[in-house]
């Protein structure tokens, strides 16, 4: 089937990085060009986008993520959209070492409170992709820290070991890369409207629009008219979609600036540290080409709120993320907590994901691109062209994506 010469109304419910990356990609595609289609982004929170786990992660892209299918997409198209888009300017685009680090923390050293969230911990599963899981690294050649590496405490260090090789993982700053494709999508020609989606219409078996209320009008119900709708609405999208087997993990992440008189070489740390009164603790350490360093810590069982700007910051929790990280590192505990949050992250109920395709069985022209887990900043752009593809041709042709298809999980 291909659809590429009639013109369509999309509309993209959710402005997190899915549904920006995919707005991009859309509005590039030659056939979207051609036909003189249209595009709106509509989104529930009153900030704008990238309110939730888009522009509250760690920014890792790897090729060690998963699915393989997505990832062998997603990082080739990460390089080319930062080399076309001075991504390095733009979203803090660059390469980055990665490591697994173990050691003690000196309670002594580290700022902050003890104390964890009063709901189950639960890991975020980034390391999973990685050949035998992170454990598989007490079998490789444990070395000492890099020489550049001096921002964690030596004296502190019981092993740290390169967990990728040059050029397989890179970063980017996960709020600037998704703004940054909104604003490259309404370049060309995408309309961003805020507000919430409240149903999604069809007509016999095909799509048809969405009801939404626009922002700061609690009650008042309005239709936009689409001929395909993509669900992009991350932790939220069963609220849409009721029987979508995605559900939301809670997670909590801090941003420290640091002096500028210690500069932070490039490395994203996947911690283990005991002695810092919290018991063993593996929080994740970016650091950032802006002088500042982000830490995020386990997920939990928190509920998801019905909006996006509602989600609850637990203070005990951050508190406990910067004594953990700073009882490691005399940089961090020098520098200054500009930023404590919380958002939730997209998770299969199933297992698998994330779940990509047309939902046939529900409506025609009723896309779905959700449930990325803790991998969606680094699948986003394979994911968008798969989008793109479909919506605008009718099938996939940059990767195999049988096995993520909505059949499989609604
Ligand atoms: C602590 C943490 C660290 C992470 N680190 C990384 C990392 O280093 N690398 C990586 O690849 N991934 C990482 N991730 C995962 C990544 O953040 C997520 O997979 C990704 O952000 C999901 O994007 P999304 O667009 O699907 O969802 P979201 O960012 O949640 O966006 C969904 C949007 O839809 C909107 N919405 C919902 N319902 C409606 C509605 N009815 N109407 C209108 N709008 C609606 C929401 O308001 C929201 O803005 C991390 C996640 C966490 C929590």
């Amino acid at each position: 089937m291909s659809n590429g010469d009639s013109r369509r109304n999309v509309v993209i419910i959710g402005a997190g990085i899915i549904g920006c990356t995919t707005a991009y990609y859309l509005t590039r595609h030659p056939a979207f060009l051609q036909s003189k289609s249209t595009l709106t982004l509509i989104e529930a929170s009153a900030h704008g986008a990238a309110q939730g786990a888009s522009g509250k992660a760690g920014g890792l892209v790897a090729k060690w993520a998963y699915p393989k299918e997505l990832v062998n997409v997603s990082f080739n198209e990460h390089v080319k959209l930062a080399n076309e888009h001075n991504g390095k300017e733009r979203w803090d685009w660059r390469f980055v070492s990665t490591g697994s680090w173990e050691g003690r923390g000196d309670s002594e050293l580290s700022a902050g409170r003890s104390g964890t969230t009063l709901t189950r911990e639960k890991s975020l599963e980034k390391t999973l992709g990685l050949d035998g899981g992170r454990k598989a690294k007490s079998n490789r050649k444990l070395k000492g820290l890099p020489d550049d590496l001096l921002w964690v405490k030596e004296n502190l260090t019981q092993s740290y070991s390169s967990m990728a090789p040059e050029g397989a993982t890179a970063q980017v700053h996960p709020y600037l890369f998704t703004t940054s494709m909104l604003d490259l999508a309404k370049e060309k020609g995408a309309e961003f409207k805020s507000g919430s989606v409240t149903a999604i219409i069809k007509s016999g078996v095909k799509v048809t629009g969405v009801e939404y209320v626009e922002a700061g009008q609690s009650t008042k119900t309005q239709t936009l008219a689409a001929t395909d709708v993509i669900v992009c609405a991350g932790a939220w999208s069963p609220t849409l979609l009721p029987g979508l087997p995605i559900v939301g993990t809670r997670a909590h992440s801090v941003v420290i600036r640091t002096a500028p008189s210690a500069p932070i070489a490039p490395y994203v740390l996947f911690t283990e540290i005991t002695g810092t009164g919290n018991g063993v603790v593996t929080p994740e350490i970016y650091a950032r080409p802006d002088g500042t360093v982000y830490a995020c810590g386990p997920g939990d069982d928190s509920p998801l709120p019905d909006n996006v700007d509602d989600v609850v910051v637990d203070t005990v929790a951050c508190e406990s993320l910067v004594k953990n990280v700073t009882a490691i590192s005399e940089e961090l505990r020098a520098g200054t907590v500009d930023v404590r949050q919380a958002c939730f992250l997209p998770v299969s109920s199933v297992g698998g994901g994330p779940i990509v395709g047309e939902a046939t069985k529900v409506a025609k022209g009723l896309f779905i691109a959700t449930g990325h887990t803790c991998w969606g900043i680094s699948n986003a752009p394979g994911t968008a062209k798969a989008m793109a593809e479909l919506v605008m041709e009718g099938s996939i042709r940059c990767a195999d994506l049988k096995k993520l298809h909505p059949s499989k999980f609604l």
